[in-house]
């Protein structure tokens, strides 16, 4: 069991707030609170997006106003726009308890999406059972009498932003899945695998029209952002953050950018932390010192990692810094769709070489591989896979030499066990 906590300020507006626990939001609910508000003039949403500095919560933390305005001046509209909640990373459950527990939130940053950036159709992509359910719940509300009455009496202003027409697409859940060329492929009817870049979404995408293919909690802090206006930069500077590793209680939590990762620690029962995986499995691993970090894109970068889709995993003391490596581009490897050779060859490797480290079988050779393929790998593939097994691996090196250097000799008990423990990454959705 997953626990929903916040670390917001009473009275700020949030995305866990205002449903009781394992409800899921109704229409009716989301227009007492403020939801599908009027939209005066698009392009003044987006100003303000840009202004409070949303950042997209799919991993990249690319700008949002800069995508949406990408998208709205392409040629070769009119525009497709996509809510993506299939989060491949093991580890985060933010997405798919959003569209579980908030699906007209994000409908409703989608038709605010679909507003701002001219798009005469949507997308909610996805790969989860009950997120599909939810979803497709929420689309039906909005169509039944009641329901078009209620949006009815929103309509009447001129202000309005109209809905677009919204088709929910399922996929499998993999790690590679919701790369945005990967999600523009099997809406097009192919797999759901990455494909070579350029052309990217806003230039040719679902149906060769320019696609903004967007994050679920970026489109759920939109809308909010679009009801709360006197919160924005608030809203914009909030992250939701899932939280696990042994000895604690897994929780999704919404807290404010800059707050301090031990705080998150100790609010998980994690506070002995040796170690943290940071971003899903995409940020690397980070040792001493770990607990002085904070939420923060630049200085997690700065620090060698990434925040990503903003999902911690902590190391107990009595994990095994190399075992937890190991068992991350373990499941990369395992993950790759095999269609780059640098992926199929380097994913790989690098897994082969640090499982030869933990079990007490590799040379110098084997690490300075290990050194040197962190160091050429990353970027090279058609998505970011290989760039996430290249920096858990360069992280490792940097921060536990003198661990890798004894397992060569005398390999510790969690790394002598197999099959890895591949799993250990893997948290339910509240
Ligand atoms: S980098 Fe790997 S996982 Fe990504 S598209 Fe290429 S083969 Fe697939």
């Amino acid at each position: 069991m997953t626990d929903v906590l916040s670390l917001l300020p009473p009275g700020r507006p949030g995305l866990l707030a205002d449903v009781p626990p394992g409800a899921c939001e109704d229409l009716a609910h989301y227009l007492a609170t403020g939801g599908c508000a009027p939209l005066p003039a698009p392009g003044r949403l987006v100003d303000r997006i840009a202004a409070a500095g949303l950042r997209g919560r799919g991993g990249a933390g690319f700008p949002t106003a800069v995508k949406l305005r990408t998208v709205r001046d392409a040629p070769g509209g009119p525009p497709v726009v996509v809510a993506n909640g299939e989060e491949g990373e093991p580890g985060s459950v933010k997405d798919r308890w959003l569209l579980w527990h908030r699906p007209h939130l994000v409908l409703d940053g989608l038709r605010l999406a679909a507003a701002m950036t001219g798009a005469a159709r949507g997308y909610v992509y996805l790969s989860d059972d009950l997120a599909e359910h939810a979803v497709r719940q929420a689309l039906a509300e909005r169509k039944v009498p009641a329901g078009r009455q209620a949006l009815a009496l929103r309509q009447a202003s001129a202000e309005w932003a109209p809905e677009v027409p919204v088709d929910v697409v399922r996929t499998e859940r993999t790690y590679v899945a919701g790369e945005e060329t990967a999600v523009v492929r099997r809406i097009d009817g192919g797999p759901a695998l990455p494909t070579a870049k350029p052309p990217r979404p806003f230039e040719s995408g679902v149906g060769g029209a320019p696609t903004l293919v967007a994050n679920v909690e970026t489109l759920a802090r939109i809308a909010a952002l679009h009801t709360h206006p006197e919160s924005a930069a608030a809203i914009a500077g909030t992250h939701l953050v899932t939280l696990s590793g042994a000895g604690g209680t897994p929780a999704l939590v919404e807290a404010p950018a800059g707050t301090h990762l031990k705080t998150l620690a100790d609010l998980s029962g994690h506070g002995r932390a040796r170690a943290v995986v940071l971003g899903g499995l995409f940020g690397g691993l980070y040792g001493a010192g770990w607990s002085d970090l904070r939420l923060d894109h630049e200085e997690l970068a700065a620090a060698g990692g990434a925040l990503g889709c903003g999902a911690l995993h902590f190391l107990h003391p009595d994990d095994c810094p190399v075992a937890a490596a190991t068992d991350a581009a373990g499941w990369l490897a395992a993950q790759s769709a095999r269609q780059c050779g640098v992926c199929v060859s380097g994913t790989s490797a690098l897994a082969r070489a640090l499982t030869a480290v933990a079990r007490g079988e590799a040379d110098g050779t084997t690490v300075a591989n290990l050194e040197r393929w962190s160091r050429q790998l990353p970027g090279r593939g058609a998505c970011g896979l290989i760039d996430a097994a290249a920096r858990m691996v360069a992280t490792l090196l940097t921060h536990y030499p003198e661990r890798i250097e004894a397992h060569r000799s005398s390999p510790c008990p969690p790394c002598t066990a197999a099959p890895p423990a591949t799993h250990r990454y893997t948290v339910a959705v509240p």
